[in-house]
């Protein structure tokens, strides 16, 4: 929580309670209450729901707009990775990243791949696209342009426009500005 609100802003309620729980279908974080499935207890997954605590908490998502998921989740499960990155080391990360390309490069030779602009609904077929591609490639966004360097233009975004209800869009056009090239090749293969 320290390096959310370090850099992104405090934490606007008094608790974030992490409770786990067996409801058969997942994990969510709503409001104050981070419940954790029980099989992803103290797993990332767990970091993933209390990150949502900002991203869908604290810095709103506008519904239904284009390419929504793209802030919603992969976002915020890249958001996740760089706490990794920074309490655990890069080689932790590392480990976390094959596992992402590992997983991806399994759907990819299954199926089609998609682009997040045409996903309007989460579902499981989409999760390898939202989650995995997602990070894999703001991953090699951050390899280019710098991690420190990228991380600090995503959380000046995020709190400037807290209060907002922001798109995909808006994120990407940050992006575009600041790093040029770069970007403009992430946002093409997105
Ligand atoms: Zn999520």
């Amino acid at each position: 929580m320290n390096y959310f609100t370090t850099n992104i802003s405090p934490y606007r309620l008094k608790n974030l309670n992490v409770i786990e729980c067996d409801n058969g279908w997942g994990s969510v974080c709503i409001g104050g209450i981070a419940c954790v499935n029980k099989s992803d207890f103290r797993t990332y997954i767990m970091f993933h729901e209390i990150t949502h605590a900002w991203i869908g908490g604290q810095v709103k998502i506008k519904d239904n707009s284009k390419g929504e998921f793209l802030l919603k989740e992969s976002l915020n499960e890249y958001l996740m990775t760089q706490f990794l990155r920074y309490e655990e080391g890069d080689s932790l990360y590392q480990v976390q990243i094959k596992n992402y390309t590992d997983n991806y490069d399994k759907y990819l030779s299954k199926n089609e791949d998609k682009s997040i602009w045409n996903i309007t609904k989460y579902a499981a077929s989409t999760h390898p696209i939202i989650m995995y591609k997602q990070v894999i490639l703001l991953d090699e966004l951050a390899q280019k342009v710098g991690y420190d360097e990228l991380n600090s233009v995503i959380f000046d975004f995020l709190r400037k426009t807290m209060g907002q209800k922001i798109e995909a869009t808006q994120f990407l056009n940050v992006l575009k500005d600041n790093f040029g090239q770069p970007a403009i090749d992430y946002c093409e293969k997105i």
